[in-house]
């Protein structure tokens, strides 16, 4: 008897040994991870168990992590390089300056390249911080009720010197007076991106498009005749920092953030973004607010 419960007690535990393998490797990798080491990942035990869920969901939230943390380096050296550029070109503008004496339109013509510079470092970081400031927790308290239609006016008022020296046509068709509770800075945000964009990226005497109406829920679209977006990029345009083939852009202001603020401030209203868009023919683009 003695000697059936002593083979017994051993039989029991390896078996509760090897229940518990999965459970120990697991502790020893969650261990073993930390910010600046994703690459492991634990490997599924070989006989089926209910482990294999949770080990399985474990390696997803570990691939999730390091997709995150993979974003967050390539976002870091994107903004440095954005700021880089302008703080290289103000400072050889200042020690160029400051070399010989010279004469005061000289200085002028520094200053005044020291201002746009300046200027584009005051945009980058207001838009980021225009990115990072709602987030889901915080986009419910700063609703207020909005009018959408004067919103929109508004914005369209400040691109009429654009318009006019590109010789661009605006339609506005239909324009619904439309009110509902939303965050006013989010709107003017969206608006004012995409109008800029289409301004931007269309030829000179062309048309654009835009509509304001309610069917199942707030409908914004804008279509211009511009030079467009191939299809393999679309994918990837509402990313920070990202802008199609930068020697096609030289000639265009920007620094690839209008996109990104523009989905960004729609997943936080709660709406739907659509793209469409062919190579030297135009872009349409649809918004629906839920
Ligand atoms: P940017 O500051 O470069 O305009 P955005 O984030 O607003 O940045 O847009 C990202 C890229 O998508 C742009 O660089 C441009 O190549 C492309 N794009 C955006 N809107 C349009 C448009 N209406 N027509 C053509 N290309 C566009």
């Amino acid at each position: 008897m003695p000697l059936l419960l002593l083979v017994l007690l051993i039989v029991a535990s390896k078996l509760i040994d090897r229940v518990l393998l999965p459970i120990k490797t697991l502790t020893k990798s969650a261990k073993n991870i930390s910010i600046h080491n994703f690459q492991r990942k634990i490997d599924m035990p070989k006989a089926s168990s209910e482990i294999i869920d949770l080990i399985d969901s474990f390696n997803t939230m570990i691939e999730r992590i390091q997709e995150g943390v993979a974003n967050l380096d390539r976002f870091n050296s994107d903004l440095s390089h954005e700021l880089k550029t302008p703080l290289t070109v103000i400072r050889g503008k200042i020690e160029v300056a400051l070399k010989k004496n010279r004469e005061a339109k000289e200085y002028k013509e520094a200053l005044e390249s020291v201002l746009k510079q300046t200027m584009q470092l005051e945009a980058i970081i207001n838009n980021l911080l225009l990115l990072s400031r709602y987030t889901k927790e915080n986009i419910a308290s700063t609703f207020r009720l909005c009018t959408f239609d004067t919103i929109l006016l508004n914005c369209i008022e400040k691109f009429d010197s654009m318009l006019e020296e590109k010789n661009i046509t605006l339609h506005i068709e239909p324009l619904e007076h439309i009110q509902s509770y939303s965050n006013q800075v989010l709107l003017e945000a969206i608006f004012n991106n995409l109008i800029d964009n289409a301004i931007k990226y269309s030829t000179k005497n062309s048309n654009i498009y835009i509509s304001l109406y309610q069917k199942n829920g707030i409908n914004f679209t804008i279509k211009d005749e511009g030079i467009g977006i191939a299809k393999e990029e679309l994918s990837k345009i509402t990313n920070r920092f990202y802008r199609v083939d930068k020697s096609r852009n030289k000639l265009i202001e920007g620094f690839g953030l209008g996109l990104a603020i523009v989905k960004n401030s729609i997943d936080l209203l709660g709406g739907e973004f659509k793209i469409e868009s062919k190579l030297n023919s135009g872009t349409k683009i649809y918004i629906k607010f839920l």
